[in-house]
């Protein structure tokens, strides 16, 4: 799904383009180099690829795996991809250990222990080829991504910065929402205060787009999202999340019935008699 001159929505779980568990997967095209940025948890890369090769690119052309945090649902896919199409994998500094072991992975603990996998799903440790670090700038082809450490989701947790024809964009992974909303969650590695650091970092950047790891993306007036969330952070009621009101993947009935089959029983074929 395009959404920009050279952006292109190719995994969802709420845009139904992908697995029930997969984050949004955005495709970059930078010309003579393509990036993914992230990857979903790995049970939908089928499906990525052929969103990839329904936008009109070839899946060996991707160059970049950029991966915008350590938590497995944004990086599952990522060795898979890289098998299939011959990508590096970028991974953020603080987060490549936690990929590359995930014995420890408290996000991983919980969701086995709530049953939140599918039965047989065996979760594999990924290693980056490459990490990046707070400010670092990445080239694809004739695209350019400015990495922003924003802490506060996880402790690895960046944001991509990046122009389109004039339209500023952030990949944003979970750190930040539509509405100004937080990626705060009850995880290890969670913290308020770190958000309270790292979040103005993300000021008067005037952003166009807000493309966020789940939900609904923005294609204008992108800062003031961003804007709305500092302004919360300012006061000392609790800001609002996202993830209580806004992510189904907590809820096992849900993730039940987007895994079973395609059309409900006894439903009529569009148009059929
Ligand atoms: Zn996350």
């Amino acid at each position: 799904m395009k959404i920009s001159p050279h952006v292109h929505l190719v995994g969802s779980e709420q845009f139904a383009l992908s697995h029930p568990l997969d984050c949004n997967c955005y495709l970059l095209d930078g010309g003579s180099a393509l990036a993914l940025v992230d990857t979903g948890l790995g049970l939908g890369v089928d499906d990525i690829l052929a969103n990839v090769a329904a936008a009109g690119f070839r899946p060996e052309s991707i160059t970049h795996i950029l991966i915008t945090h350590a938590h497995i649902g944004h990086w599952g896919g990522a060795s898979e991809l890289r098998a299939r199409t011959g990508a590096r994998i970028w991974a953020p500094s603080a987060g490549a250990a936690a990929m590359a072991d995930i014995r420890d992975d408290p996000g991983i603990r919980i969701n086995l222990k709530f049953g939140r996998y599918p039965a047989g799903f065996q979760p594999v440790a990924c290693e980056a080829d490459r990490t990046f670090r707070d400010g670092d700038r990445i080239t694809v082809g004739a695209l350019e991504l400015s990495m922003i450490g924003t802490a506060g989701h996880t402790w690895d947790s960046t944001c991509m910065a990046f122009e389109d024809e004039g339209r500023r964009g952030l990949f944003t992974g979970d750190v930040l929402f539509y509405g100004g909303r937080l990626g705060l969650i009850n995880l290890q590695g969670c913290s308020l205060d770190d958000y309270r650091r790292d979040l103005p970092k993300l000021a008067n950047l005037g952003l166009d787009m807000l493309l966020p790891g789940h939900g609904v993306f923005v294609l204008r007036r992108g800062q003031k999202h961003v804007d709305r969330a500092l302004a919360k952070l300012g006061d000392f009621v609790m800001p609002e999340t996202f993830f209580e009101e806004n992510e189904f993947m907590w809820s096992r009935e849900y993730l039940r019935m987007m895994s079973g089959p395609e059309r409900s029983a006894g439903a009529e074929p569009v148009g059929g008699r």
